[in-house]
């Protein structure tokens, strides 16, 4: 390595902080940690372990939210403006401590603190468990959502669940996927503030009785809600926003009967029953699996989250006057409602249950209400991962909900048939209740009938859901329809993560880019300075260098650092296509093989991501993936021109590591498949060329850029619907290329598992006479793109150059951008520039004030 690598701390002093650690709040920041570390972790500097001293940090950042937390909350409450709620049954958000220094500004001073005490930050730094409190990119795009609401200074929050494990951690044993239970809360959440007192009920199950024409529910069981709060900063605008999780504790009086019975143990045993809700995750991405237990985590969020809601809106308007008979019509412009996708669209009928059966507003009023509240997200397109409840289900867990929804549907179904007299079949298309085999309920059905807004992530699927998913209900209503096109947060994924080239970045163009990523176009004017091509060049080594260290060190591999870093990380799913590349991998090997002194331009390929547990062929095709690293990492004929390695347990912190050291991001779907993507923008961001399909945000992304700097193959959504619709038939495809048919063959017969020659039989199955996303279709054309990839990353200059203009063009990609869009189009709140006053304000006495108002 000629490259010399500085010690972390002479790095992060030369990079990254703009500002200069002051020497004053350097000693505060030495006193605060070291009172935490005496008096919150009560320990002395001869038996704190490393962890203790990130406890000590965090609870010393910490201490700088708070100020400005309570002020927020304080604002809004006084101004009253109309507030966001996002609700999710995730939020993905990694980790905490650094994210917060950087938008608080602190990180210089914090850094010089912790290296004046002799502590190493980056170790503490590594000691924090990610929030995995989600799966893939639905997840994550609610961390960034909240992240922009924040920066933009808009009155949000988001609602989800307080999960005790999160996300599984994935160990990689003999090639094969393990899952283990992510234990996250195991040391503690510095970042939560609970707050038992706002506890709500939540009823399920039970029936429903008739009263004089009016519905009750009745004979529930009870589960309480725990709120707990995480604060969410802005951008160095002073504004912290909330994200409010739900855990379920057991009713305090829980079974009476049992105490009376004697059977005290008993019934303090089942508390455990209903505290489940939310013990667990459930780790399908892009999949409904209709279980019980998962029916019950969404009717538990969406009950405590509406609320919550409520009684924030009365508080707002009327105090603390109960007896006041309150306006629910002003509702919808104090309140708007996101659903991230229709896993909270249980909201829809809970809301109309609240305003018609609690606040005796009439049916049509609480309608006209309910509809200008929501606004429905969806993404996906693939049929499996449609919720589609049971109605034996509802029943037993929501009876009066199944009977609102029963009502909703024949409001639909009349609206149908007066615009559509006599088209039966439309009717049957478009009902909530589907009829034929098990009864169901299509909840994204419901959510468009029942909300005023509905959008997809990306245009090409906004498109696709206009003209093919939910063609007949964007004829009834077409101006419900939108696209609003996902982003990512510049601060964590460019800022944060890439420290070198942020610099460099702001070193050129000022660092306005941070809330305004619009500006990385000026960038452009640069294609032609040689100086900045070169320090480009130089911060994608220096990132190489470092992850190549890292995989030196957990995998024990050599990589070469002048090889094509080549990345795949996303869940593992049969239509994003890991085994495509997987395809291409063998397909190179195959070349060294068949002429050890092929001229092949080496490649590093890093493939990570977990399958869903009872996913069997995802997890067959990550042992496949492993298997082809073991032969050709091991093979001398290779030597250093191609490795293989499988990321274990790739989640947000690993994201944050490696992406900016990918030369090439690889975005192969099969066209039509994926909904957006964000990975993709990852990517973009920090400089790594895409190869891939015209899928997702794929398409816009090269409008942005232009298709010269994208490696662009597969067949476009057109030619895929024509080839499957003239019936496909992936053996035309294998019998006319000679490579893909060896791939197959060796696949087949055990080729990569000589010990179990009959191991991947599935998979070759999948790919002969199941291929559904068309592999074999788009093979001739990956690899003939593969190959321009290899030969363009030959002219480093022109390579640089691509670089720089997928950096400049990454504008659109940020979160600030969708989200301003979303607050323009479809919640009417306005995004605000002005800084909130810096914290602080001291308590007053204040005798007009009667009560704790909570937040
Ligand atoms: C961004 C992100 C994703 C989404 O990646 P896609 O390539 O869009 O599927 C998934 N997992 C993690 C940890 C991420 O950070």
């Amino acid at each position: 390595m000629a490259d010399k690598m500085l010690t972390d701390h002479e790095r992060r002093k030369q990079i990254s902080v703009r500002g200069i650690a002051q020497v004053e709040n350097v000693a505060n920041i030495k006193t605060t940690f070291n009172r935490h570390l005496h008096f919150t972790l009560i320990k002395d500097r001869n038996v704190a372990t490393p962890r203790d001293y990130y406890f000590a940090l965090a609870n010393t950042v910490r201490d700088h939210l708070v100020s400005r937390w309570i002020r927020t909350q304080q604002h809004y409450y006084e101004t009253d403006p109309k507030r966001v709620y996002y609700l999710s049954l995730e939020f993905y958000m990694g980790r905490t401590l650094s994210n917060t220094m950087m938008n608080l500004g602190i990180q210089a001073t914090v850094d010089e603190a912790l290296y004046q005490l002799g502590l190493d930050i980056e170790e503490l730094q590594e000691i924090e468990e990610d929030a995995g409190l989600g799966n893939g990119g639905l997840g994550r795009l609610a961390a960034c959502f909240v992240d922009s609401m924040a920066t933009l200074g808009i009155p949000a929050c988001g609602y989800g669940l307080r999960y005790e494990y999160g996300i599984f951690k994935q160990l990689i044993r003999d090639g094969w996927q393990v899952e283990e239970p992510d234990d996250w809360l195991r040391f503690g959440n510095p970042w939560e503030k609970a707050r038992p007192e706002y506890m709500i009920p939540v009823n399920f199950g039970g029936r429903v009785i008739k009263e004089n024409n009016k519905s009750k529910w009745v004979d529930t069981q009870v589960v309480f809600a725990m709120p707990y709060d995480t604060p969410v900063p802005g951008y160095r605008n002073n504004v912290v926003n909330s994200l409010r999780l739900w855990s379920a504790k057991a009713e305090n009086h829980f079974h009476l009967k049992f105490f009376n019975d004697g059977d005290y143990i008993q019934a303090v045993m089942d508390r455990n029953l209903s505290e489940n809700i939310t013990r667990v995750l459930y780790p399908n991405d892009n999949f409904f699996e209709g279980k019980e237990l998962r029916l019950k985590q969404q009717y538990f969020l969406v009950a405590a989250t509406l609320q919550d809601i409520i009684r924030r809106f009365k508080a707002n308007k009327y105090g603390n006057r109960e007896s006041i008979r309150v306006d629910f019509k002003t509702f919808p412009d104090k309140v708007a409602m996101q659903l991230n996708d229709t896993h909270p669209s249980i909201a829809i009928p809970e809301m109309m249950r609240l305003l018609v059966d609690i606040e005796e507003l009439d049916w049509d009023t609480a309608w006209d209400i309910s509809v200008k509240t929501f606004a429905y997200t969806n993404h996906t397109l693939l049929p499996e991962a449609l919720e589609r409840w049971p109605v034996h289900l509802m029943e037993s867990l929501l009876p009066r909900h199944l009977e609102i929804i029963y009502l909703i549907n024949l409001n639909l179904l009349n609206e149908v048939k007066a615009r559509y007299p006599d088209d039966l079949d439309r009717m049957r298309r478009m009902s909530i209740v589907e009829e034929h085999g098990q009864k169901c309920i299509n909840m994204a059905h419901m959510c468009i009938y029942g909300s005023h807004a509905i959008n997809g992530v990306a245009a090409l699927h906004s498109d696709l859901l206009q003209k093919h998913t939910f063609k007949d209900f964007f004829e009834m209503w077409p101006e419900k329809f939108q696209n609003k096109t996902n982003g990512i947060t510049p601060r964590r994924w460019l800022l944060l993560s890439n420290p070198s080239l942020a610099d460099l970045i702001c070193d050129k163009i000022g660092e306005g880019w941070v809330t305004k990523l619009d500006e990385l176009a000026e960038l452009k004017t640069l294609a032609n300075d040689q100086t900045f091509l070169d320090a480009l060049t130089r911060v994608k080594r220096e990132n190489k260098l470092r992850v190549a260290q890292y995989l030196k060190e957990e995998y024990n591999v050599d990589v070469n650092p002048n090889s094509i870093f080549d990345l795949q990380v996303k869940r593992i799913h049969e239509y994003k296509r890991q085994l495509l590349n997987c395809l291409h991998v063998i397909t190179l090997y195959n070349r060294m093989k068949r002429d050890p002194n092929a001229k092949i331009v080496p490649r590093t390929v890093l493939v990570g991501g977990k399958a869903a547990p009872g996913y069997h062929m995802a997890k067959q095709i990550i042992k496949l993936i492993t298997s082809v690293a073991s032969v050709v990492n091991d093979d001398p004929i290779v030597g250093d021109r191609l490795k293989v390695i499988y990321l274990e347990n790739y989640r947000v912190s690993m994201a944050e590591k490696i992406i900016p050291a990918a030369d090439l991001s690889e975005q192969i779907s099969t066209a039509g498949t994926e909904a957006s993507g964000t990975g993709n923008m990852k990517f973009m961001l920090n400089g790594a060329l895409t190869i891939g399909t015209l899928d997702g945000a794929n398409v816009e992304m090269i409008e942005e850029m232009g298709k010269e700097n994208f490696f662009l193959f597969g067949m476009t959504v057109e030619e895929v619907h024509k080839l499957e619709n003239n019936g496909y038939n992936a053996q035309s495809f294998i019998s006319k290329n000679s490579d893909l048919a060896l791939c197959i063959d060796q696949i087949e017969n055990g080729y990569f598992s000589p010990d179990q020659p009959d191991l991947f039989k599935d998979v070759a199955g999948v790919l002969r006479h199941h291929d559904r996303f068309l592999l074999c279709a788009d093979y001739e054309s990956y690899i003939k793109c593969q190959d321009e990839v290899s030969k363009t990353y030959m002219d480093s200059n022109k390579w640089a150059k691509m670089c720089l203009m997928n950096i400049a063009s990454s504008g659109k990609f940020s979160s600030d951008r969708t989200i301003a869009d979303y607050a323009k189009d479809i919640w009417g709140v306005e995004p605000s520039e002005e800084k909130l006053n810096a914290p602080y304000e001291p308590v007053e006495a204040d005798h007009q004030r009667k009560g704790a108002k909570p937040s």
